[in-house]
């Protein structure tokens, strides 16, 4: 389902971060992106959801070339992925309900079944009560599970976070990670950019460890492999 063979990107100021990225990613799959700050993970990350372009190389998700897909048509390929970030980036003076309802891709449907989905996805990040409260009302922790019901919301096939829970303590990323595991039981391909070692080493997945914009280790089931 995410295919790169042979990626690279430089940046205008000349720095690579990337330096030829060959990897395969099946649907389905758990995978942290692991290594030191300045490695590459975060250009990795945005290359999926085209935040960025190669600077050379391809990359397939579902069998389209992202590189080539045309400026117009990248909320397309934005609609069969949910991004999650460090920061949360909710709406500050929308309510909760809407900062999920407003991710909504509204194709024909009711507001009886807007609302279902919604309430659903609030409900599975155990937000449900408090769907009237707006961002600046809620704790980190909470405001991390607004921005995943709002990336899941639309049934997306992957779900790419870059660093989720470097805001929160311990305990909330413990949350975040149950809600994470939950959303890829149901078959949704997850992509995490993390430097929890913690994390990393007890919930074990597959780990693509990046140093120098290069894939210095891919392993299944695989630990952190730092000191952090
Ligand atoms: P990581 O997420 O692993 O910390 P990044 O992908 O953010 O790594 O960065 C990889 C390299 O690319 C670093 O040397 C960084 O300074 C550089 N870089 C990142 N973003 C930009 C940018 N917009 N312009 C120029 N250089 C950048």
């Amino acid at each position: 389902m995410i295919l790169m063979k042979d990626v690279y990107k430089t940046y205008d100021n000349g720095v690579t971060a990337l330096n030829g990225i060959n990897v395969e990613i099946g649907q389905g799959e758990f995978v942290y992106i692991v290594g030191p700050s300045g490695a590459g993970k975060s250009s990795f990350i945005k290359l999926l959801y085209r935040e960025l372009k190669p600077t050379r190389g391809t990359l397939y998700i579902n069998n389209k070339d992202v590189s080539q897909i045309k400026e117009k048509d990248v909320p397309l390929l934005r609609r069969d992925m949910g991004v999650i970030f460090q920061d949360f980036r909710l709406l500050p003076k929308l309510s909760i309900y809407e900062n999920v309802a407003f991710a909504l891709e509204v194709i024909e449907e009711t507001p009886r079944n807007i609302r279902k989905r919604v309430m659903e996805v609030l409900d599975l990040v155990g937000l449900k009560n408090k769907a009237r409260f707006f961002p600046s009302e809620l704790s980190g922790g909470e405001q991390q599970r607004v921005s995943i019901a709002r990336a899941i919301v639309n049934r997306p096939k992957i779900v790419i976070a870059d660093e989720p829970t470097g805001n929160l303590d311990p305990e909330t990323s413990w949350d975040i990670m149950r809600v994470f595991e939950e959303i890829n039981n149901s078959g949704t391909t997850i992509l995490m950019a993390t430097h929890s070692k913690e994390i990393v080493n007890t919930i074990k997945k597959r780990v693509i460890a990046i140093e120098d914009g290069m894939i210095v280790r891919d392993e299944h089931r695989g630990d952190y492999g730092y000191e952090s």
